[in-house]
């Protein structure tokens, strides 16, 4: 469920039209409702009551520091994955004790920003780092709160490039070995343990994967206290999956997804940290586009859009479908056509659709990319020195936009000349 409605035969985001927003500030451009973050965080946050319990916003998702401020402001935290991203959730004013650290690479400056800043948590993924958090925490005359993150070789059965819970991933500690590290760094000074970390990958559509793995940590919680560790906290990470389609089955509600925590590890008594990302941001956006051409070509039509592969990548790396409609909806009993959907840029990958059906459109039609509020703006980059596309946040009948297009005189500027070629 979003805010992007046909009204009269017009897109709107909440109570803006869509094509007023385009003509403020020029295709193509990403368009994000308050109304279905708050929602979607919301379902979040009653599925996991009355468990105590933090959903701390996957940021990788969607950084954008308004986005940020709109979830904190309802609650949240937040789960960062460099210090770049710890940097804007503490500019947005949440508190180092809402936010937790996780990543398989975290630096020895990350983690004293971190620990200077105040964390949460950091979701350590390996000994190496297990050791080298110690070292700066006891020279900063501090303890570092930790969780462990383990793999608990589950399936996750989703896209392999959003696979994180298999033995053969790059991320976590293997459960066979949990006790053993959890034993290791109870001994370092520098360390508090505080919970065990689990995050078996992103866009799952089934439960099941995520049951296997949390009856894992149960029984690792188990087998943690009866070795004496105090395991308070369990971070069972995010990657709830969204409805990409308006067609296809739909995946698990949240409140199901709560009701499966509860069950699994509900009778604990620790407090439940998760980490949605997607399942928060990725329906309150949308990304709209402007039609340039429509070339017939030899048994194939394509429609090539404004939008390009550097600004939504998701279809040209994860093959990933995003439901596209036309801004003004089409007559009933239009006839639609049969369309390649492509973008300007000089790469056969740039292509964001393959024969989609599509009413008529003409040079300058809009149409809106849907689904496209995670791993959208954040994932694009100025290919083709294409300047990165505006953000705009809608809050009922009002827009701003949160992130300005830069001019081309802004991105050529950030270049520097050696002075043997002045
Ligand atoms: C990517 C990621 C998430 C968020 O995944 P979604 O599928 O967007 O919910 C949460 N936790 C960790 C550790 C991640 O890497």
């Amino acid at each position: 469920m979003d805010h992007f409605l046909y009204r009269d035969g017009v897109l709107f985001a909440e109570d803006v039209p869509v094509s007023e927003i385009a003509a403020a500030v020029g295709t193509p451009f990403y368009c994000y409702s308050t109304a279905t973050l708050e929602r979607h965080f919301r379902l979040f946050d009653e599925a996991l009551a009355p468990l105590p319990h933090l959903v701390c916003f996957a940021m990788k998702s969607n950084s954008n520091q308004a986005i940020l401020k709109t979830l904190a402001a309802k609650g949240a935290g937040m789960d960062v994955v460099s210090g770049g991203e710890y940097a804007r959730a503490v500019a947005v004013g949440v508190p180092g004790e809402r936010i937790v650290f996780s990543g398989v690479g975290k630096t020895v400056s990350e983690m004293r920003a971190a620990l200077a800043g105040g964390i949460r948590q950091f979701n350590v993924e390996s000994e190496p780092e297990m050791e080298v958090l110690n070292a700066v925490a006891v020279s900063m005359g501090l303890r570092a709160p930790v969780a462990i993150r383990i793999n608990p070789d589950v399936d996750a059965r989703t896209h392999a490039k959003i696979a994180t819970g298999k033995s053969e991933n790059k991320f976590g500690i293997p459960i066979s070995r949990a006790r053993a590290v959890y034993a290791q760094a109870a001994a370092l000074p520098g360390l508090e343990v505080v919970g065990i970390d689990v995050h078996i990958g992103s866009q799952l559509t089934e439960l099941e994967p995520f049951e296997l793995a949390y009856r894992k940590v149960a029984d690792l919680t188990e087998a943690l206290r009866a070795d004496g560790h105090e395991i308070r906290r369990l971070d069972l990470g995010g990657g709830l999956g969204i409805p990409y389609t308006r067609s296809n089955e739909a995946p698990p509600l949240p409140s199901d997804y709560g009701d499966l925590i509860k069950r699994t590890v509900g009778h604990l008594g620790c407090e439940v940290e998760i980490e949605p990302g997607r399942l928060i941001s990725g329906n309150a956006g949308i990304m709209v586009s402007a039609v340039i051409y429509v070339k017939r070509g030899e048994g194939r039509d394509f429609l090539i859009l404004d939008g390009a592969m550097n600004d939504l990548v998701r279809p040209s790396m994860y093959d990933a479908h995003h439901d596209i409609v036309p801004v003004v909806e089409p007559e009933p009993g239009v006839e639609p056509a049969h369309f390649d959907i492509v973008g300007p840029v000089c790469e056969t990958g740039d292509t964001f659709a393959r024969q989609r059906a599509m009413p008529p459109l003409a040079p300058g039609d809009l149409v809106a990319f849907r689904s496209a509020g995670a791993y959208g703006a954040v994932m694009s980059s100025e290919y083709n020195t294409r300047p990165l596309i505006p953000e705009v946040l809608v809050k009922g009948d009002h827009f701003a936009v949160i992130r300005p297009r830069p001019t081309f005189d802004e991105i050529i500027a950030r270049d520097n000349i050696p002075e043997w070629l002045l």
